[in-house]
């Protein structure tokens, strides 16, 4: 096992891994950059170290001010939580040069998945159903044209090194096309500094159902059942929720064991989600993130296995947990990412929280680094904090979320809590009716979401 962990991140998810570390006896060392001096992650850990100033690329992207943090503090293994440097390759085969363990995926694994034109050809390889599309890049105009007459209009056009819901853009007829594709290209090579775009078809009324992996690198593989994430803003997830509401005990059956084998073929190596749009009883594989998620809270809840625990047990060279039929899915759980935003504008919400009251009682959950008191900085992305609410059945889980919002307080600053309390109140919500493009409609009608809830 490893003496000393580095967690290479900020917010919630450091403080996330902070407590695996110490349930496992490791030592640990936050590092921050200058505007986060007072987090609670710094706080928490046995050391810390300052990585740089404020912007992401001078701290936590900063490879080489990690490396010499490692060396200084003596860490022996990094977690990278999610973001940031998590799946970057170079990243973990520079610490394999310095002989620092990379608690996450090979790096193999981790390049293959992050070119999402290759993740789709592996993901086919592998006998994963994919969504229709180009098999590779498109680099003639005539031929997009062409393929895209073949599967049908509207189609998408996606960045191959596409993340965060950024460099998609839709197409509904051949006039838009050409367009489309050269729109694509530069706000790819501008966001990613890669203009490789790749087309598929556009999914009308698709749901967002993802599969969550471990495996031992050796060809031992395990699903832990599935998190409906359809509630989206901007191809951003909002609301994630497990089991989907909208899946039967056979299909989830047989797209768990459809997962598991293609993992076990890749000899996959700790945690991965495997994602699929599901449309008409059918699931087509999207992409596979090589780290943990925001919202594995979800499957830890139902499943009541430790991710962070076993990522790093594994990279440590221990077994996976359990076996696949020793898996049981228990109950139902959901999580809402509070943002610092307005729930009806969307502007990031920095500042000072004044007051802050956290929900609690039995099957609530909340992850989260903030404290009264405590200024969140204009630097980074606006997640505050997650709530996870577990139920014995989905009708449950949904009154104790509704009671849990309610008791939620953060004070002095703009927060989405009111949309979630809109949304656990919407019968489409409470009867599991919904696609990707449910919240973007929700959202047309403001109204809806009462501001001084
Ligand atoms: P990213 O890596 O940027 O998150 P994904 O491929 O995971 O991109 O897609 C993000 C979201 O975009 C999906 O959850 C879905 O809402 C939407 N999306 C992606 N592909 C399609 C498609 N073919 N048809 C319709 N919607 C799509």
């Amino acid at each position: 096992m490893f003496d000393k962990i580095l967690i290479a991140n900020r917010g919630e998810i450091a403080l996330r891994v902070l407590r695996a570390c110490k349930e496992l006896g490791i030592a640990t060392v936050a590092v921050h950059s200058t505007a986060d001096a007072d987090a609670m992650h710094v706080r928490l850990a046995d050391e810390s170290v300052c990585i740089g100033p404020p912007p992401a690329r001078d701290s936590y992207l900063n490879i080489p001010s990690l490396l010499a943090a490692c060396e200084i503090t003596g860490a022996d293994a990094v977690h990278p939580g999610y973001g940031f440097l998590s799946e970057n390759a170079r990243f973990a085969d520079i610490l394999a040069e310095h002989d620092i363990g990379f608690i996450g995926p090979k790096a193999d694994h981790i390049r293959l998945m992050g070119d999402k034109i290759e993740a789709k050809r592996t993901a086919k390889r592998l006998g994963i159903p994919v969504v229709p599309g180009s098999d590779g890049g498109i680099t003639d105009e005539e031929e997009a044209k062409r393929l895209a007459t073949r599967i049908g209009y509207p189609v998408l056009i996606k960045a191959a090194a596409g993340g965060g819901g950024r460099g998609m853009k839709v197409a509904r007829s051949e006039d838009e096309l050409i367009d489309a594709v050269q729109t694509a290209k530069r706000e790819a090579k501008a966001a990613f500094g890669d203009d490789a775009v790749y087309l598929e078809k556009f999914l009308d009324k698709p749901r967002h159902i993802e599969i969550q992996v471990l495996g031992d690198g050796c060809g031992g593989a395990i699903c832990l059942g599935e998190r409906d994430c359809s509630l989206q803003r901007r191809h951003q997830k909002v609301w994630e929720e497990g089991p989907s509401p909208a899946l039967n005990e056979e299909q989830r059956a047989q797209i768990l064991e459809t997962v598991r084998r293609a993992m076990c073929e890749l000899q996959y190596l700790g945690a991965g989600t495997v994602e699929f749009l599901y449309e008409n009883g059918s699931f087509y594989f999207i992409e596979m993130n090589t780290r943990i998620q925001v919202e594995h809270p979800v499957t830890e809840m139902i499943t009541g296995i430790d991710l962070v625990n076993e990522q790093i047990r594994i990279a440590a060279g221990g077994d996976l947990p359990v076996r696949q039929e020793e898996v049981r899915l228990v109950g139902h759980a959901i999580e809402c990412r509070v943002n610092a935003e307005n729930p009806v504008t969307f502007r990031p919400s920095p500042g000072r929280i004044d007051y802050y009251h956290p929900p609690g009682g039995l099957g609530v959950r909340v992850d989260s680094a903030v404290y009264q008191g405590y200024f969140i900085p204009p630097n980074y992305d606006s997640l505050i904090g997650k709530l996870i609410v577990h139920g014995r059945t989905r009708n449950e889980c949904l009154m104790r979320l509704r009671r849990a919002l309610d008791e939620f307080v953060v004070a002095g600053i703009d927060t989405t809590l009111p949309l979630f309390r809109a949304l656990v109140r919407n019968s489409d919500i409470q009867n599991g009716d919904y696609d990707i493009h449910w919240l973007e409609h929700f959202l047309e009608k403001p109204e809806t979401v009462d501001t001084a809830g």
